[in-house]
């Protein structure tokens, strides 16, 4: 009987053979933004539509371009499934998820005040799932938890997350 660890593999190398949601869109009305890797070569272009504005935005349509290894690409294919059609807060908050099972804690502008939010503990293997979850369901993401025992691995699978977020800025922009 396969293991998790086997169903997880497969997961990530089905998102890799067959990217969802991968191409160019033409822009406008799509808007692109561009990342990269250096440490690995991968390279990334996220296209976004937005429609509406405020709290009722909404990532309409989103596509991946560019290239990479399977972690980063699968990664990218799973995030365009699991914001497409979402509200941008939606999209921001799976974002958040995604990083946070990363073990990435940022815009948490606060973070300083709190005694406890400095024990960075590398040994730990179980990130709390409550408290990174936070009621968003991350469904094939669950594939990449792995990542997180490969620190040179997690700038592959937060690329496209990165990137998605830095474009999400740029269209939110007054
Ligand atoms: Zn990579």
């Amino acid at each position: 009987m396969p293991g998790l660890e086997d169903l997880y593999r497969e997961i990530i190398l089905d998102h890799y053979r067959n990217p969802r949601n991968k191409g160019e869109l033409a822009t406008p009305p799509a808007h692109r933004t561009e990342g990269m890797n250096p440490l690995c070569g991968d390279e990334i272009s996220v296209y976004l539509v937005v429609d509406g504005s405020g709290p009722d935005a909404t990532v309409t349509d989103i596509s991946i371009g560019g290239q990479g290894c399977s972690i980063s690409q699968s990664s990218a294919s799973m995030m365009t499934t699991a914001v497409k059609g979402k509200t941008v807060a939606e999209a921001r908050l799976v974002v958040k998820a995604f990083k946070s099972m990363m073990g990435i804690h940022d815009g948490d502008a606060d973070s300083h005040d709190r005694p406890d939010s400095h024990d960075h503990d590398d040994s730990a293997e179980h990130t709390n799932p409550a408290a990174a979850g936070t009621a968003v369901k991350l469904g094939d993401l669950e594939a990449l938890r792995g990542v997180v025992k490969f620190p040179v691995r997690i700038k592959c699978a937060t690329l496209a997350w990165n990137t998605m977020n830095q474009g999400l800025d740029e269209v939110s922009a007054p």
